[in-house]
């Protein structure tokens, strides 16, 4: 395996380009939290705003404001890759691999599907990567044409996660009841995440029935998203995560402007504010989830280069 020079300034696979202009720097450090917590799903990969800032730089604000770790999920064969090489050396990162439910379609167009999931399983095998997603099914941005390559990769890459024993991070959009039949049929890893849960308190039902873990996003804080906030109500604490899906989904009070892991503390507040508790007790509680779900950042110490 090839390692990049650490010294050399990661170059960006991916620019975000703004659904609607306005302020594109990033905002400002929240005030810090005073229990950890971690970002289970972001991509760091992303060149995001006026003023793109490098992982580290993420990294280094998310402990400042404590965000203590974060999991760098892949979407592609390059970015599944970069993700794993990045947690490989950086202690603060563990690394999530996968094709991606609407990418799954072009690599099968183009014959390749069969080889990426070859190579997303050998992946999985490096030991600081802890989970096989995103995967899972998009019936919005996928058509009928993509599905079966759809269903093919989601049912890989549950394999993947089972034979590893690492968790599985879920993408389902426009497709719960799909994503669940899936999940059953083909038999959910120990440990499976919606990430970006995006149900309703029905599905946090189902979830909690199966012990699949819902892990809420900047969303949560939007204003038209009362059926998230009744999910989050229903949902056991045991069963609770948090993430950015940076940079997408900034949360409130700044959506909109670019998100980044250390803007967690936003989400987490506004989680306890609405179910009435300690932002403190709740983030102890999603930490140690979170470590359940992925294991100890600490484990398995990252090479030295
Ligand atoms: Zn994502």
């Amino acid at each position: 395996m090839t390692f990049v020079d650490p010294q050399e300034p990661p170059a960006y696979l991916r620019k975000r380009e703004p659904s609607e202009r306005g302020d594109q720097t990033y905002p400002p450090l929240p005030e810090a939290l005073v229990v950890p917590v971690y970002d289970n799903h972001t991509h760091l990969e992303v060149a995001d705003g006026d003023d793109p800032i490098d992982y580290h730089e993420h990294l280094d604000r998310a402990s400042a404001v404590g965000v203590r770790g974060v999991v760098q999920v892949g979407t592609d064969l390059e970015t599944s890759r970069w993700s794993a090489e990045q947690a490989a050396r950086e202690p603060r990162m563990l690394a999530a691999v996968a094709i991606h439910p609407n990418d799954a379609p072009e690599y099968d167009a183009a014959g390749g599907l069969e080889a990426a999931l070859a190579e997303i399983a050998e992946l999985a095998t490096w030991p600081r990567v802890r989970a096989v997603g995103e995967t899972g099914l998009d019936f919005y941005r996928t058509g009928d044409d993509g599905r079966a390559a759809q269903y093919r990769s989601f049912e890989a890459h549950i394999e993947i996660a089972k034979e590893n024993g690492i968790a599985l991070q879920i993408h389902d959009r426009d497709a719960h009841t799909e994503v669940i039949e899936t999940l059953k049929r083909v038999g959910a890893p120990e440990r499976t995440v919606f990430h970006c849960f995006s149900g309703d308190a029905e599905l946090a039902e189902i979830c909690t029935e199966n012990g699949w873990y819902m892990s809420f996003a900047g969303n949560v804080t939007f204003k038209n998203a009362g059926n998230l906030r009744e999910a989050l109500e229903v949902a056991p604490r045991a069963l609770l995560l948090v993430e950015t899906d940076a940079p997408y989904l900034t949360p409130m009070p700044y959506r909109g402007r670019p998100n980044a892991p250390y803007l967690i503390p936003h989400t987490l507040r506004a989680m306890a504010a609405h179910l009435g508790t300690d932002v403190s007790m709740l983030a102890a509680q999603i930490s140690s989830n979170t470590e359940l779900v992925y294991g100890r950042w600490e484990d398995d110490p990252v090479q030295a280069s």
